[in-house]
């Protein structure tokens, strides 16, 4: 049977998630409610803006029915806004993130100047060299729990992507490359294998 990713669906570049998932075989779901979680191995949280996503996530009550998806031992993947709704903490005072991973982060960490960049970065776990990674407006992780893997810096050591078990977070766009593999890394993550490399 095919893996069962859900893309949470309320805002965001999550199309293109959709797409890369269904050509590695999943069976991908567009998340509009909560009940729609049931039944996955894993949910990605894709890139947009944090602040719209939060807000509807409130209003379609998701933020305990995440939490459940993650106690319950499902996988969640944010990448870039994704990541900044999954901290624990976030240096500025909105969104308030949903807390499912003991990450501390700070929006739009590398200001306006250089607000969008790519740069080519070794990711722990995905074999193959470098990946090309794709900023846009992106985060930083600040600080990380016990628990919590940094498997991606960029060369000042700017943590950028970060594990815990069947969590990760992703600073950058892997979706918007053709560049696969972390894709598929969270695709054996959604099957299980949390084993760190
Ligand atoms: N800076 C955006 C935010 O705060 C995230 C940008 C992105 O997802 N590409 O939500």
């Amino acid at each position: 049977m095919p893996l069962r990713i859900g893309v949470l669906a309320l805002q965001g570049d999550f199309q293109e998630h959709r797409a890369v998932f269904e050509s590695l075989g999943a069976a991908v779901t567009e998340v509009r409610l909560p009940h729609q979680l049931e039944g996955l191995d894993g949910l990605v949280i894709p890139g947009g803006e944090s602040t719209v996503i939060v807000k509807l996530a409130h209003r379609y009550d998701f933020p305990d029915a995440l939490r459940r998806f993650t106690d319950e031992g499902g996988a969640v993947w944010g990448t870039c806004a994704g990541m900044i709704v999954m901290a624990r903490e976030l240096l500025e005072p909105e969104p308030e993130p949903f807390s499912l991973m003991d990450i501390t982060v700070s929006r739009n960490w590398f200001g306006r100047q250089v607000d969008s960049f790519e740069t080519d970065i070794p990711v722990k776990g995905v074999p193959g060299g470098p990946v090309h990674a794709v900023f846009i407006r992106a985060p930083s992780v600040r600080e990380q729990g016990d628990g919590v893997e940094c498997i991606a810096k960029l060369e000042d050591g700017t943590p950028v992507a970060v594990r815990s078990g069947k969590l990760m977070a992703t600073a950058f766009h892997p979706e918007l490359t053709p560049d696969t593999r972390i894709h598929e890394l969270f695709l054996r993550m959604s099957a299980g294998d949390i084993s760190s490399v």
